[in-house]
């Protein structure tokens, strides 16, 4: 089927960006910067929430050839040390292991940065790009013909294009509407979110505790305007044990922070939170269909563990970006450009969620011999320099198909 007279007459773009989160947002600013007319669709809400991201090395370059890593380092606090403790109890824990930027050249694994921060300093930007149009509104329905794809947002305008990305989320109308299933799971746990003030400096360390009920993350943030010191809070447990603790008095929370932090960041008092997040995951059984793309949380979801899930989802933004520029025609859309991306992150895809997912169950489990296998996987990495580079490296980028937005600047 072609597409409508009156959308190609009347509302014809390049490209739509469907959702205006932190994975839409971006890649309305990385196609427009490969020149391609964008129109972004979605509801902008850059209130403060008790989420952050930490952007790792990859996601700064990302953003640095668009122009916006001075204002993302100013707005967010560098994570130039990982620290991992095992505190689930078992006989096979080892002593803690500490991962330094330095070993693999880098000045910080990444800059950790409120989301709404993050969305505003996005935003702005897209606003101030001529060749990107802002339709604040949900889209009511998706048509997807052979030459464009059309969405329809509540007030019944038609948006055509020759490419819809959909970066609507783990809910994807988009991708529901073009028949594309979703695996999904749940895990027996809840984040608990938090922004903290702290007596005592973090050094611009992270810190993870594996606990038997999932993480419990300290990441650090810039200080207050009074100079306190801050973090944000990621605490994965059982459902249950959020529940109690969304019952607790402030001070009775704090507490327990504190405790589950071993103290190490001083007195703790709650700047903003508590937020609950349930623990779910999603893997699209497709990347792509007829003119559409997923990227972000559309595509995939898991566990906040090791920062992976909007540096994954911004790799997809940088080398669909890189596939549009590379087949230099003026199709977008085309199933050239859609194959080739659809091939490029198959496996980066496919391995993240995997190792989170090994990873979360390998905390949850009581089996001896898993416990001996994380032990020993920890201690090899304490002490076998080459395989710690390369599982640094490896950590914040796969070693194989870097976007080309993400490479290293020469020079
Ligand atoms: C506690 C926690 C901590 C995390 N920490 C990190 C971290 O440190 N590093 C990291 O890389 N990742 C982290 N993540 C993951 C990261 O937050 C997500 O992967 C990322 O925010 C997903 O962004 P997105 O834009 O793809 O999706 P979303 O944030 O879900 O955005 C989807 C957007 O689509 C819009 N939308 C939905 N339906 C429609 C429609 N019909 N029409 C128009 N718009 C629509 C929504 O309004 C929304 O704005 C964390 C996640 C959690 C839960």
């Amino acid at each position: 089927m072609p597409c409508p007279k009156t959308s190609v007459m009347e509302n014809m773009t390049d490209v739509l960006v469907s959702g205006a989160g932190l994975a839409g947002v971006s890649a309305a600013l990385a196609l427009a910067h490969a020149g391609q007319r964008v129109t972004l669709v979605g509801p902008i809400d850059t209130r403060p929430t008790t989420r952050t991201v930490a952007l790792l090395d990859g996601s700064m370059r990302f953003y640095e050839v668009l122009g916006l890593r001075e204002k993302l380092e100013a707005q967010g606090s560098p994570l130039r040390v990982m620290r991992i403790v095992d505190d689930t109890g078992s006989l096979f824990r080892g002593s803690p292991s500490e991962f330094d930027a330095g070993e693999i050249g880098l000045e910080a694994f990444g800059w950790n940065i409120e989301n709404g921060l993050l969305l505003d300093i996005l935003t702005r930007a897209a606003r101030a790009d001529s060749r990107i149009d802002i339709r604040d509104s949900l889209t009511a329905s998706y048509e997807f013909a052979v030459n464009c794809a059309t969405a329809v947002v509540t007030d019944g305008t038609r948006l055509s294009s020759q490419l819809l990305v959909a970066c609507d989320g783990a809910k994807s109308l988009a991708r529901d509407t073009a028949g594309i299933a979703a695996q999904t799971w749940t895990y027996p746990q809840t984040a608990v979110t938090a922004i903290l003030t702290h007596t005592l400096s973090h050094q611009d360390v992270s810190t993870e505790f594996h606990t038997r009920e999932g993480p419990c993350t300290f990441v650090p943030l810039p200080p207050a305007q009074d100079g306190s010191f801050r973090s944000s809070l990621v605490w994965v447990m059982h459902p249950r044990e959020a529940r109690r603790r969304n019952m607790l008095e402030e001070q009775a929370l704090v507490q327990e922070i504190a405790r589950a932090a071993h103290h190490i960041l001083g007195n703790i008092t709650l700047e903003r939170g508590p937020g609950f997040v349930p623990m779910e995951g999603l893997q699209a059984r497709a990347l792509t269909g007829p003119r559409l793309a997923l990227a972000g949380d559309a595509a995939h979801s898991f566990p906040p563990i090791g920062a992976q899930g909007l540096n994954l989802g911004l790799r997809d933004v940088a080398h669909l970006t890189e596939c549009v520029v590379e087949d230099r025609g003026d199709d977008p859309g085309s199933p050239k450009v859609l194959n080739a991306y659809a091939r490029l992150r198959r496996a980066d895809i496919a391995s993240r969620t995997f190792g989170v997912d090994l990873l979360n169950r390998s905390l949850l489990t009581h089996i001896l011999p898993v416990d001996l296998a994380r032990g020993l996987g920890l201690q090899a990495l304490r002490s076998i320099g080459p395989l710690r580079r390369l599982a640094m490296r490896e950590g914040i980028m796969p070693g194989r198909n870097t976007p080309s937005m993400m490479r290293p600047i020469p020079g």
